[in-house]
């Protein structure tokens, strides 16, 4: 028997027409992300992946990894025999002996429909075959132990244990975002929301240095090298921002300010955005939230730029969002402690319903263009890997 992980995705499945460019991206994906795990080759076959391994392979690391490779679904650590069905029951029981279970089930697949027998039959020989030797019943439902077996061309792949991918798309396939990354719980979900849906996310964090320390930059970077685990490697910009808003200020009422910040930080993504050929930019918004996202809010803030800005996190209540943030690991950073650049002279009692020729004219008093050019000009560009990775180099 030789032994493989075997990888399926769902959705890739029904891109006919791209199906090839996607399974492609897929394969090159996890080939970087298993560079230094003993991994031989990633192989398509038959709507499935399979990763050759080495003898060295290290499964631990692979499953951790895998499990966030985005446009997986699952995965599981499989092994291959003839396509005999004798050979498959010996070889399944092989792999089920030992374990204790009081209910189970066999699941055969013929992707290949030329296999003289047909799934049914295989589940009822080697179901007898298990049943026979352990005494468990067959539960169809909710089996403790399944046995997957899936004939294709080749050979039988036999696997008993699954794990969940991240779902979505493979990324690098759905084009380049700019993602507002604050050092709270929010930012980094909804930029995970969309690297999970295929797209490559540049982080750009505002940050007030010298005025505040630099907690939140550490924040970033870390939230960066996490969210490199989904998508390879984050690219991030530290933008000061300081002058900026010293500059709003002097000039501007004290209750339109974080409104205005907001509006400043659109336009400086909306440059970088230019800059890196992205066509969106990508916030941590939720309705209501706090006193900026009121839909008044949300209203004269997006109206600051042309590009669109995609909320994925809109409708989304804090638990849910919390919820996601534990699941994907940003949560345990984004508790930490840090001073806010948007914290920096803002009033208890912000505007909650901005107007936009009141926000046009304050604006227009302003002369922040150079503070701005600035801000982009000198902010700090860096690559954060995953931690694994770190010391290796790596390609983009
Ligand atoms: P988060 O948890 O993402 O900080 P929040 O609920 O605290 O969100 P706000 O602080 O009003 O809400 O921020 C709204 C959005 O504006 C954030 O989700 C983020 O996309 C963007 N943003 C806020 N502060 C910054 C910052 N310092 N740098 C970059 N983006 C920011
Ligand atoms: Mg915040």
């Amino acid at each position: 028997m030789e032994r493989f992980v075997l990888v399926h995705y769902h959705e890739i499945g029904l891109k006919k027409g791209n199906r090839e460019y996607f399974e492609n991206r897929l394969r090159l994906n996890i080939s970087k992300t298993l560079e230094d795990c003993g991994v031989q080759k990633v192989r398509r076959l038959y709507g499935r992946l399979l990763v050759e391994l080495s003898a060295e392979a290290d499964m631990p690391e692979i499953r951790k990894r895998l499990g966030k490779v985005c446009g997986i679904a699952y995965f599981a650590e499989a092994w291959t025999c003839p396509r005999d069905l004798e050979e498959i029951e010996r070889n399944a029981w092989s792999l089920i002996e030992g374990r204790t279970f009081s209910s189970f089930r066999i699941e055969a697949r013929r992707a290949d429909k030329r296999f003289p027998h047909t799934s049914t039959e295989i589940n009822q020989r080697v179901g007898g075959y298990v049943k026979e030797r352990t005494g468990a019943r067959v539960d169809l439902e909710n089996a403790e132990l399944t046995c997957w077996i899936d004939i294709i061309e080749q050979f039988a792949l036999i696997y008993v244990e699954r794990l969940p991918g991240p779902g979505g798309l493979p990324v690098g396939s759905s084009g380049k975002v700019v993602v507002l990354l604050s050092g709270g719980i929010d930012s980094p979900v909804a930029a995970w929301k969309l690297i999970k849906r295929g797209c490559t996310a540049v982080l750009v964090h505002f940050h007030s240095f010298p005025y505040t320390n630099k907690e939140s930059q550490e924040k970033a970077k870390q939230l960066g090298a996490l969210l490199a685990e989904y998508q390879l490697c984050s690219k991030i910009y530290l933008v000061p921002f300081a002058e900026v808003q010293r500059h709003i200020m002097v000039e501007t009422p004290i209750e339109t300010r974080v409104i205005l910040y907001r509006r400043y930080m659109m336009r400086i993504a909306e440059e970088i955005a230019r800059r890196e050929k992205a066509r969106v930019l990508v916030t941590g918004d939720s309705v209501g939230q706090v006193a900026s996202q009121t839909i008044e809010n949300i209203d004269v803030i997006s109206r600051a730029v042309q590009m669109p800005i995609l909320r994925p996190l809109i409708g989304d209540d804090k638990v849910e969002i919390i919820n996601v943030a534990q699941r994907i690991g940003t949560y345990e950073i984004s508790i930490q402690p840090d001073q806010d650049c948007c914290s920096l002279f803002v009033p208890k009692h912000p505007e909650t319903r901005a107007r936009l020729p009141e926000i046009e004219r304050s604006e227009a008093r302003l002369d922040v263009a150079q503070a701005m050019k600035e801000s982009i000009e000198t902010a700090e560009v860096l690559l954060e890997y995953p931690a694994y990775a770190r010391g290796t180099v790596r390609q983009l």
